[in-house]
């Protein structure tokens, strides 16, 4: 990241922090910013002027943490790599050839993206993970057949299977126990994808540590939608219409939120 970057990044986010209300007895809103807020959180895959892009070096260091991870995935099976620690990630790259052993850099930038301030490139919301080594106990998740996925036991598999029993139709979980290193995959493939652009993958995915993924929350879907499932596609169909009827649900990133994340009327917020 250039010194401009992260200047530009932290001028737009002191701007956004006054906006939707969350300082009302700070400065008087800027329509300007408000408005280029929204656009942004409504836009989520769009490229923006004052995005935070990482730096050539970092982008190809990022390009191999992503191919690196998805060996990683590969190696392990998709259900257990939703539960794998950043330890054991390291030793599965020193044990597979396949993966090869994390260089310096890599890991740089992997610490960097965890223990840096994520507002520096817009991303607003808690951080509820405080370790890059956490990991997920796993007697204290439970792995739901047919999802590859696993939920928290206690108030989050309660929440679960309520909302499948009385929503009903083709509701199932489609992410639930996410670990430091599958949040990490999920961002680092995101800004990749993006050419290094930090800015638009935070605007759909959390970054590693900032997610409630980690402590208990899940998303939910339409069996059979697959990538259709995180769109607001999601938000036109009767399982959706129904879950909201119930009451007593709360999505984490509702519409034109404070956090600097796109609608996601997917995501069901547990703690
Ligand atoms: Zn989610």
């Amino acid at each position: 990241m250039d010194r401009r970057h992260f200047l530009q990044a932290m001028a737009a986010g002191a701007a956004c922090m006054q906006a939707p209300g969350l300082h009302a007895a700070q400065k008087p809103l800027d329509d300007a910013s408000i408005k280029d807020y929204l656009f942004k959180i409504r836009h989520p895959d769009m490229h923006h002027a004052s995005d935070v892009v990482a730096d050539e070096r970092t982008r190809a260091i990022l390009a191999n943490v992503n191919r690196r991870l998805t060996a990683v995935r590969e190696v392990v099976g998709f259900g257990n790599f939703n539960v794998l620690s950043f330890d054991e990630m390291l030793e599965f790259g020193r044990r597979y050839s396949q993966i090869g052993e994390f260089t310096r850099a890599e890991l740089d930038l992997l610490e960097s993206l965890f223990y840096e301030d994520a507002s520096r490139y817009g991303f607003y919301g808690e951080k509820p993970l405080g370790k890059i080594t956490q990991r997920v106990d796993l007697r204290e998740v439970i792995k739901i057949p047919n999802t590859g996925h696993y939920v928290f036991a206690g108030k989050s598999l309660t929440l679960y299977e309520k909302v499948l029993k009385q929503v009903g139709g083709n509701l199932t979980l489609t992410s639930g126990v996410r670990s430091v290193v599958k949040q990490m995959q999920l961002f680092v493939a995101k800004a990749d994808a993006a050419d290094g652009n930090l800015s638009l993958a935070s605007r759909s995915l959390a970054p590693p540590g900032y997610s409630f993924h980690g402590v208990g929350d899940f998303d939910v879907g339409i069996r059979g939608w697959g990538e259709r499932n995180f769109t607001d596609d999601f938000a036109d169909t009767d399982e959706f219409r129904k879950l909201l009827d119930l009451g007593y649900i709360d999505i984490r990133y509702p519409q034109d939120n404070h956090q600097g994340v796109r609608f996601e009327p997917w995501h069901i917020k547990v703690t």
